[in-house]
Formats: C-alpha cells, sequence, structure tokens
C-alpha cells in the first residue's frame, strides 16, 4: 500500500484547507470553528510521480479536558502512529504558541520524520515570519499560503523526498 502523510496542528491553522488543496478537491470541512475536523479523513494524494495516502486530523490542543477533545487526540495519535511523515503545520500569521510547542512535544516523541509547514503567509513579504517556528525543532520552517496555493509545491517537494 502508499505511504502515509498525515497532516498535524493545533485548531485553526488551516490543516483542512492544505488537505482539499493537495488533493484537488473539496473533501474535508474547512471552518472558522477551531477543531472542527472531527475524525481523520483519508484521500489519495501524488507529487512528482509519488503516491500516498494523505490524512487531516482535527487539532490537537492541550487544554481539552473533555470527551470530544480526548477523542480528537486519540484520533490524531492514530494518524501519527500510521504515518511514514508527519506535515506539521502552523500558523504564520498567529505566531509561535504554547499549543504548538505542544504538538512539537507530542511529534517528538513518535519519532517520525517531520516537515514543518507555515501557513497563512499569503504574500512574499511575509515569509519572514516563518524564522521564528526554527525553534520547535523540526528544521527549516517552509512558507505557504494554502488557500492561495503558494508554497505548497515546496512542502510537498520535502515531503516526499522523505517517504
Ligand atoms: P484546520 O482547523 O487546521 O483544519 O483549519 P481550516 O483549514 O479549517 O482553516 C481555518 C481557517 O483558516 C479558515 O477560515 C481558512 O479559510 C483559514 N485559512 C486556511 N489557510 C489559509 C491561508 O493560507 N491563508 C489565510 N489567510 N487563511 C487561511
Ligand atoms: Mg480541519
Amino acid at each position: 500500500s502508499a505511504p502515509v502523510v498525515a497532516i498535524v496542528g493545533r485548531a485553526n491553522v488551516g490543516k483542512s484547507t492544505l488537505f482539499n488543496r493537495i488533493i484537488g478537491e473539496r473533501l474535508s470541512i474547512v471552518e472558522d470553528v477551531p477543531g472542527v475536523t472531527r475524525d481523520r479523513l483519508y484521500a489519495k494524494g501524488e507529487w512528482n510521480g509519488v503516491k500516498f495516502d494523505l490524512i487531516d486530523t482535527g487539532g490537537i490542543e492541550m487544554d481539552e479536558e473533555d470527551e470530544m477533545g480526548n477523542l480528537i487526540r486519540v484520533q490524531a495519535q492514530l494518524a501519527i502512529d500510521e504515518a511514514d511523515v508527519i506535515l506539521f503545520l502552523v500558523d504564520g500569521r498567529g505566531g509561535l504558541s504554547v499549543q504548538d510547542e505542544y504538538v512539537a512535544e507530542f511529534l517528538r516523541r513518535s519519532k517520525k520524520p517531520v516537515v514543518l509547514g507555515v501557513n497563512k503567509l499569503d504574500h512574499h513579504s511575509h515569509h519572514a515570519q516563518s524564522y521564528e517556528f526554527y525553534s520547535l525543532g523540526f528544521g527549516e520552517p517552509i512558507p505557504l499560503s494554502a488557500e492561495h496555493g503558494m508554497g505548497t509545491g515546496d512542502v510537498l517537494d520535502r515531503v516526499v523526498e522523505l517517504l
């Protein structure tokens, strides 16, 4: 079967938007309400002739103590366990948050290869905002705009290199 790529990150960073952009269809639900992706969503993706299965996950939040929050976290953990490469997405407009640090710790423990994408940098003039995410410890952060389709190719180049 095809290798698995999981898109992981806190709620509202644009995971579902990126998922839809990569698979070229509007399959995942994009909402302004944080954490709207309750279940994992699978689709087939392909980049530079490399086929993979892509998983969209709900956001991992550190302060979700309710049942639904725990369920999302379990779903995300299952996706991480299944993944060959993690696409860790953060919000470059919002800046580095404690939630990102929490997700990063989660991912470090998985010992899976991680590609760090800094989303919502819709203009080239905003790309410098990706630098602060170096501190997460996953190498060079890649600026992108899932909404405008900018930088997504650079992210996928890095992902398929690791598959
Ligand atoms: P998720 O919770 O991580 O799956 O995030 P969503 O994909 O549902 O997106 C959350 C919000 O961010 C929505 O309002 C999107 O339209 C918005 N968004 C996603 N990607 C971008 C982007 O590249 N630029 C901007 N400006 N907004 C984005
Ligand atoms: Mg979502």
